[in-house]
């Protein structure tokens, strides 16, 4: 199974794509995660790419999709892929049709998490993860069971994304309305989009996913 997950920045997609790799064993294709992994090792593409993430805009479209092609490459045929944060254009949209040619693969839904606005920016300055596994948490919304240790590898360092501060959340949601929302027409013409509410709480959410892919 291929499936997309998308939203605005703070929707819910990281979080729900987590879970489906722990319950499902698929693999979650993040194209943030791997360019903040870029970033982190200083490889030129990281460096590159950096200044424009800082500021909230979008990166390139052949940098991010040769970023999923190499990723494709190397997953097994039979993996179940979760597209998050990708395609964020309309040319990522029709490269990832030929991508996904390329690799035998056919996309089963396209999942649109539906949210207010006004939530996301309280939810991506609440946001942080954890520094060894990349769980993520909330201050609010999500806190680990026990203060201070992460539920899923004990590790007791913590870390907030530079990007997750308000001015650049409002930058990366014009980004997301100007760019992102109009593909979902491309696929709706397929039949393959369904809408989940995304302010439910997150356990609610996933229930919503789970019956949508059983
Ligand atoms: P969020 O989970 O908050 O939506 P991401 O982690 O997906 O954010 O992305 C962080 C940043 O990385 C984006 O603001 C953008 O600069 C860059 N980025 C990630 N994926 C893409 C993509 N598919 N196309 C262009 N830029 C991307
Ligand atoms: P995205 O990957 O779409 O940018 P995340 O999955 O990182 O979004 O979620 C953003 C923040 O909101 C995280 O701190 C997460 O713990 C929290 N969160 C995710 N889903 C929900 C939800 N349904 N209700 C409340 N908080 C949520
Ligand atoms: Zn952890």
């Amino acid at each position: 199974m291929n499936i997309i997950l998308l939203g605005p920045p703070g929707a819910g997609k990281g979080t729900q794509a987590n879970r489906l790799v722990e319950e499902r064993g698929m693999v979650q294709l993040s194209t943030g995660d791997m360019l903040r992994a870029a970033v982190k090792a200083s490889t030129p593409l990281g460096l590159k790419a950096k200044a424009v993430m800082d500021r909230g805009e979008l990166v390139s479209d052949e940098i991010v999709s040769e970023l999923i092609d190499a990723e494709l490459t190397a997953m097994d045929a039979g993996t179940g892929a979760i597209f998050d944060g990708y395609p964020r254009t309309r040319a990522q949209a029709e490269r990832l049709d030929e991508l996904l040619d390329k690799h035998g693969r056919k996309l089963d839904r396209v999942i649109e998490l539906e949210v207010d606005e006004d939530a996301l920016v309280d939810r991506i300055t609440g946001r942080f993860t954890c520094g060894n596994c990349g769980a993520g948490y909330h201050d609010r919304y999500n806190l680990p069971q026990v203060e201070g240790v992460c539920d899923r590898c004990g590790s007791t360092e913590f870390k907030r994304r530079p990007d997750d501060t308000e001015e650049t959340v409002r930058t990366r949601m014009q980004e997301y309305r100007a760019k992102t929302a109009p593909i979902l027409p491309y696929y709706e013409e397929r039949g393959i989009v369904s809408r989940v509410d995304g302010m439910a709480s997150i356990d609610e959410v996933a229930d919503k996913i789970d019956a949508l892919l059983s």
